[in-house]
């Protein structure tokens, strides 16, 4: 008879939680799990869930655009935010019946309330004490906004999704995943936009053609871009806000928010009292199996501050469950975080995998470049004019593609079945003997013929 109440207690049930729980649990192993908000945690409460219904919202302005060449005459199109949010709101309120439902079927006791870690085996929540074997980790991160005057004006993405009513105008500041896909969602709803960011091109750590691209279609769209700019300090001026720019100029504005990175949530609850290392941004240290530096306590996702990304969670909560309790763990595949492909949901949308240019020239001395860009065959009749972007990386040695980028329509469902190849191995020789579908976007990367000069 074990000693503990649970074998593994997840604190955080947003997606790497509630999968390695669920799994747990399905393996006989005695599992409960701690929230202190709601089941899904950021991804689907304020990511990747309700940004993408928004993303659908803001989407119609061009369909409603481009319905035109296509013989369609529509009356005024207006648009209601109340809708939008209340729409979505009972969409989440779905979602944690059925996260519930799943953690109640998968045999995993569910605990509301802040959990606090008392020592290597004991959690404890609203006075009441669990022990544990294992503790899981899972807290996930939250938006980071600089110290500057005025931050009490600032919203973050958390505060967006549930805005009573659209500003007319919004300056968004970052230069991130979070910043441009909500310069393109706000824009798209008829907000006059601005993205401030501090450096000279959107999109750090993607490949550069497809932050300058992205930069290019966003500015066409009217969505302001201001590079090289840093704000010093936000004022209420009036009815609005008075934005100070470290240059001395000044913008003004309905509300600002900042997308300037996210804080892993590892702090407040016992950690540092049990001497879990933290990394200089906050974030716990696990080794490859998952595991801090006290032996009982684990963790992975955004907390870990490794990929962000909620497969990425998903898959790490999948190898540890393995590791741990699966009569299979030495089979157990190491995650490669190398072939992760990911997506920004901007306006055009994009999609990756591999290595950019110049992590590709910095890995092999000789690759190859093929790279297209061109109107999508809708806009011949649409009288839109964004474009596609689509690019290849080829060693050329081996012929091994080892990076694949677009921006464009689709771009995201494109590019995770392009990281099926890639993660195969695909050579450049297998694109071109794969023949295409026509017409779409997505034949061009097995008809890409000549490198670039
Ligand atoms: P990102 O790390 O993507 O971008 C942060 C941006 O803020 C960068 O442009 C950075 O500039 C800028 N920045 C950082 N600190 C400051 C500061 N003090 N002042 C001004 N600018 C600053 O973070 P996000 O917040 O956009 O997103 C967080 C994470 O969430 C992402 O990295 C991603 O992992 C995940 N995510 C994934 C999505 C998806 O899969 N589609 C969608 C949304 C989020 P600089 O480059 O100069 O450092």
């Amino acid at each position: 008879m074990t000693q503990y109440d649970y074998d593994l207690f997840v604190i955080g049930a947003g997606s790497g939680g509630v999968r390695a729980a669920r799994m747990a649990s399905e393996h006989g192993v005695r599992v409960a799990i701690a929230e202190q908000r709601f089941l899904g945690g950021t991804c689907v409460n304020v990511g990747c869930v309700p940004k993408k219904l928004f993303v659908y919202a803001a989407r119609f302005r061009d369909e409603f655009d481009a319905a035109a060449g296509f013989g369609w005459t529509l009356g005024q199109a207006t648009f209601n935010w109340s809708t939008l949010i209340a729409n979505k709101n009972r969409e989440i309120e779905r979602l944690h019946t059925v996260y519930n439902s799943h953690l109640q079927k998968s045999g995993v006791k569910v605990i509301t309330g802040r959990a606090t870690v008392l020592d290597a085996h004991t959690v404890s929540i609203d006075g009441n004490e669990y022990s544990a074997e294992r503790i899981l980790i899972a807290t996930g991160g939250w938006p980071f906004v600089p110290d500057i005057p005025g931050k009490q004006h600032i919203v973050t993405s958390n505060d967006l999704f549930f805005l009573k009513q659209l500003p007319e105008r919004i300056i968004i500041v970052g230069g991130g995943y979070i910043a441009v896909e909500f310069a393109g969602i706000l824009h798209g709803l008829g907000v006059h936009t601005t993205l401030c960011h501090r450096g000279d091109s959107l999109l750090g750590g993607f490949d550069e053609d497809i932050g300058a691209f992205l930069a290019e279609e966003m500015t066409k769209k009217g969505i302001g871009i201001l590079f090289n700019t840093d704000i010093e300090a936000i004022e209420k001026a009036g009815a609005c806000l008075a934005v100070r720019c470290i240059d001395g100029s000044q913008l003004n504005t309905d509300l600002v928010m900042y997308a300037t990175g996210r804080v892993p949530n590892s702090s407040g609850f016992g950690l540092e009292q049990l001497g879990v290392e933290l990394d200089k941004e906050q974030a716990i240290k696990v080794n490859g199996d998952y595991q801090t530096n006290v032996p009982s306590i684990y963790a992975l996702g955004d907390v870990t501050n490794r990929m962000n990304l909620t497969p990425v969670a998903i898959a790490e909560g999948i190898a540890l469950v393995k590791k741990l309790y699966s009569n299979q763990a030495h089979q157990t595949e190491a995650i490669d975080y190398e072939t992760v492909p990911t997506a920004v949901f901007s306006q055009p949308a994009i999609g990756s995998v591999g290595l950019t240019e110049s992590e590709a020239r910095d890995k092999h001395p000789d690759i190859d470049i093929y790279l297209t860009r061109f109107t999508p065959m809708k806009n011949t009749l649409s009288g839109l004019d964004e474009q596609t972007l689509m690019k290849m990386i080829v060693v050329r040695g081996t012929d091994r593609v080892v990076g694949l980028h677009m921006a464009g329509t689709d771009a995201p469902e494109i590019i995770q079945g392009m990281a099926v190849a890639i993660r195969a191995g695909a050579t450049k020789a297998v694109f071109d003997s794969t023949i295409g579908i026509h017409p779409t976007a997505a034949e061009e990367f097995v008809t890409l013929r000549e490198a670039a000069p």
